[in-house]
């Protein structure tokens, strides 16, 4: 079968980009490698920031929209993809269960939490190390906790965290943060949580499961040892678009280049969500760059198609 639009990853710019195109008349296929869809929102506490929706829960988000995606007609399979072929004007995508054919591609694929790189960070990793707070947060109720990092995950986890732990260090490079202000206002209105600034994690300690971190001052490299329990790492994102060397323009960075238009360099490949160059990445650009990429996609089909037949 030859589908019209084929979508890589079932987060929010994927499935925007799944309603945008069945409603568009396509038939539309999204391949999601995790069992379930929503992407990064779904492990996401209250979104405050969608237009609309105030105070729905990321996982309510990501359902809602996967089954209004999936009611319009949007087939959504559950296959990790392999490897691509996407010149000419049949897009080829293996997973590795099935060969899928189509006219257009749409990667919305999103990008993956950012490594520490530090030593203990592996060791310790699902015992004492997480990358979400929203997900194994409960394991610490009563417990001291670190988070390492300055933006918005940082301190929305924050003060998610200092709801069960008994206390959260905020470790940050910088003695300034990325986070929108009114979430660095209410992080420090809170009596449990403590700022370490300036400083940097060197490494994490422990026997069977971490124990303490230690932490350089990077204004006059002093170190110290933090007992703690556990560490929450929310130092960004970044992309992996390693499979798409070559086919695309990526950025030093490896983002998928595109502007407002969501055209990838690939004629009939498109690009939306965090995995693309893009100032703001938020739920609500991934949103519209779904869209985008949609009526993009349906342009291209309609010119490139119809000279055909
Ligand atoms: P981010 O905004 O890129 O912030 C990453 C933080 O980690 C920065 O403070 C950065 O420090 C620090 N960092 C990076 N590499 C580091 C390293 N190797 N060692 C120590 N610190 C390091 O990432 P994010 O907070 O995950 O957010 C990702 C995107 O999602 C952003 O666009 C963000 O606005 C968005 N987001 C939005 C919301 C919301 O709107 N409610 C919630 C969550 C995320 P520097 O500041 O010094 O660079």
């Amino acid at each position: 079968m030859l589908h019209d639009i084929l979508i890589i990853g079932a987060g929010t710019a994927g499935l925007s980009a799944s309603i945008y195109g069945v409603r568009a008349g396509h038939s539309v296929t999204v391949i999601e490698e995790l069992p379930f869809e929503g992407g990064q929102i779904f492990n996401t506490g209250e979104i405050d920031n969608y237009p609309g929706l105030p105070g729905v829960t990321g996982y309510e988000f990501s359902e809602r929209l996967a089954s209004q995606a999936k009611a319009l007609g949007a087939r959504v399979v559950y296959e990790k993809v392999v490897s691509l072929s996407l010149e000419g004007n049949v897009k080829t995508v293996q997973t590795e269960q099935n060969v899928h054919q189509a006219k257009t591609v749409i990667i919305a694929n999103g990008a993956r939490h950012r490594k520490l790189g530090v030593e203990g960070e592996d060791l310790f990793a699902g015992r004492g190390v997480s990358y979400c707070a929203t997900c194994d947060g409960a394991f610490y109720k009563g417990k001291d906790v670190c988070i390492v990092g300055g933006g918005n995950t940082a301190l929305e986890d924050a003060l998610f965290l200092s709801n069960n732990c008994q206390s959260v260090t905020l470790i940050h490079r910088r003695d300034a943060f990325r986070a929108h202000k009114v979430t660095v206002d209410a992080v420090c209105a809170r009596d449990n949580i403590r700022f370490l600034l300036n400083s940097t994690v060197q490494k994490m300690n422990g026997s069977n499961t971490v124990e303490s971190v230690t932490v350089q001052n990077v204004t006059n490299g002093k170190t110290k040892d933090i007992p703690v329990s556990g560490v929450f790492i929310a130092v960004g994102l970044e992309p992996h678009n390693g499979m798409f060397q070559g086919i695309v323009k990526l950025d030093e960075g490896g983002y998928i280049v595109a502007g407002e238009d969501c055209k990838t360099s690939c004629p009939g490949v498109f690009v939306a969500g965090d995995t693309r160059t893009k100032p703001l990445r938020q739920l609500v650009t991934a949103a519209a760059d779904g869209a985008v990429a949609a009526v993009e996609a349906s342009n291209y089909i309609s010119m490139v198609f119809s000279e055909e037949g």
